[in-house]
């Protein structure tokens, strides 16, 4: 079978590629291979009765399948070079910004018109922070929330579907070049060839790419994981800061170590989730637009930026092995109470039970001290004092730490300025890149890749 375009990877990235060159080139034939379900068929089984913890689906789908990782995420798109990958160096950053806004205007017509853009212009929260050795970063931040974000989804699925060749539950397994043309070999055995491949496997998709990478000579690099926590707290103590803001991105330097510290996935009145990454269980946090599926409570992470040098180069693996250690101690994730941790108690069912914050995951109580690097939690301890500053009661025995919450970063893949490998036609784009680590940046890479493959066209 021979089509024009194969792209590999139905999440942001992959979505929003498709989207673009159908609507610049709708004679162009693309087939997209995704290795999860349609978005309708995304059912993730734990249900806190029946299944309480991660059974290792294949494919899982929180993080395959139409929408990729982030189908059933907070849907936060933050419009900003400040985080979320480094797309900017690749394309520049006023085009990286009109790209993620461009984005945001599709997703405001596929269904998220009447959602909120914060923004941390002119506001006193950076003066507050400053005051207090903290750093606020600047962002737009358009909150579609998971009910919001879904429709959107479900919505560009409608139109793309009538366009575009989906295959689901279709795994690429080998992408070779021959006499010109990619050749995508499917895991049914199914060939695919096509003028044009872009690449698009997201986070999940980290180890084929790798040797995707490895079988076409090209060259990676990697170094870099963040290791933390996810703090829970009552929704009251953060107010100030999420009714202006939703998510601040704040950083702080620990005085003990010169570290960096910074909140990362902060979630208004949200729930705290479970993440499994290729069988490792680690932590996350999600909310709702809906007032009525809103907690109590607010959750956030609390993550240590940890870069290697030579000769270690894998850094993935050394956060995993955090993460495991914490999935063999608590079968799991393990939560903790904060007066528990900084007085050198595990904490225990009971404690769980008396503290005046009511989890909203059922986590196994434990202690965080003996799975986080001391370098590390030092660092987390010294943050949640400087927050307790900007939001008194942050600091509280009673707030509740989830452990392990681990960012992993792909490699990063050698490209040009087009997102292009040294392989002329061959495109990688999103997480799977190394160079976009959110929504927002993900989407905005697969659209200027679409740009330069329809301007191209013929030539
Ligand atoms: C729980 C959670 C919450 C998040 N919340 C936010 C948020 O609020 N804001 C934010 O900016 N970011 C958030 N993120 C991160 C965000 O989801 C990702 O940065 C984004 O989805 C990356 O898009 P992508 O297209 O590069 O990859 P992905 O979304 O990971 O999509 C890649 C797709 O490729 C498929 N795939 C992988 N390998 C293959 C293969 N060999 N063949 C075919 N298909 C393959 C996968 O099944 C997947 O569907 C969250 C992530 C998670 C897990």
């Amino acid at each position: 079978m021979k089509k024009d375009i194969v792209i590999i990877g139905a999440g942001p990235g992959g979505i929003f590629s498709s989207y673009e060159l159908i609507k610049l080139h709708p004679e162009l034939s693309i087939t997209v291979l995704e290795a999860g379900n349609p978005l309708n068929k995304r059912k993730c089984p734990i249900d806190g009765k029946k299944v309480k913890s991660c059974i290792n689906c294949k494919p899982c789908s929180i993080m395959n399948g139409f929408g990729g990782a982030g189908a059933f995420s907070d849907g936060k798109y933050n419009i900003t070079n400040q985080f979320g990958g480094t797309l900017y160096e690749y394309i520049g950053k006023q085009q990286a910004i009109d790209l993620m806004h461009y984005v945001d205007g599709i997703n405001l017509a596929y269904g998220g018109a009447g959602t909120k853009l914060y923004s941390t212009a002119n506001t006193a929260i950076k003066t507050l922070c400053l005051q207090n050795n903290l750093h606020l970063l600047d962002a737009s931040v358009r909150h579609l929330g998971t009910d919001i974000n879904y429709i959107v989804l479900d919505n560009l699925y409608k139109e793309l579907k009538e366009k575009v060749d989906f295959r689901f539950n279709s795994p690429a397994v080998k992408v070779e070049k021959a006499d010109g043309v990619f050749r995508i070999t499917t895991d049914k055995g199914e060939e695919i060839e096509a003028d044009k491949c872009i690449i698009s496997a997201g986070r999940s998709g980290s180890s084929w790419m790798e040797s995707v990478c490895r079988d076409l000579d090209i060259p990676t690099k990697s170094n870099r994981v963040d290791i933390g926590v996810r703090v829970e707290l009552p929704a009251v103590l953060f107010s100030h800061l999420t009714d202006e803001l939703y998510e601040s991105k704040i950083v702080y330097r620990t005085e003990k170590y010169g570290d960096l510290v910074r909140t990362f996935c902060m979630n208004p009145r949200g729930a705290v989730v479970s993440e499994n990454t290729n069988g490792i269980v680690t932590v996350n946090g999600h909310s709702y637009e809906d007032p009525a599926l809103q907690t109590e409570n607010t959750n956030f992470a609390l993550l240590v930026a940890k870069h290697f040098s030579e000769p270690f180069k894998d850094s993935n693996g050394y956060g995993e092995s955090i993460a495991r250690l914490s999935n063999m101690l608590g079968g799991g994730i393990i939560i903790q109470r904060f007066g528990d941790l900084v007085s050198g108690h595990r904490s225990t069912a009971a404690r769980i039970s008396e503290s005046f914050t009511v989890p909203t995951f059922a986590a196994t109580p434990g202690d965080l001290s003996l799975v986080m690097p001391k370098r590390i939690l030092d660092g987390i301890i010294e943050m949640i004092y400087a927050l307790d500053k900007i939001a008194p009661g942050t600091a509280s025995g009673d707030t509740l730490l989830y452990g392990v919450e681990v960012k992993f970063y792909n490699m990063e893949v050698a490209l040009d300025e087009n997102l292009q490998t040294k392989h002329k036609g061959l495109f990688v784009i999103g997480d799977c890149s190394g160079i976009t680590h959110s929504l927002s940046h993900a989407s905005a890479s697969g659209v200027h890749v679409a740009r330069y493959i329809s301007e191209n066209i013929g030539k």
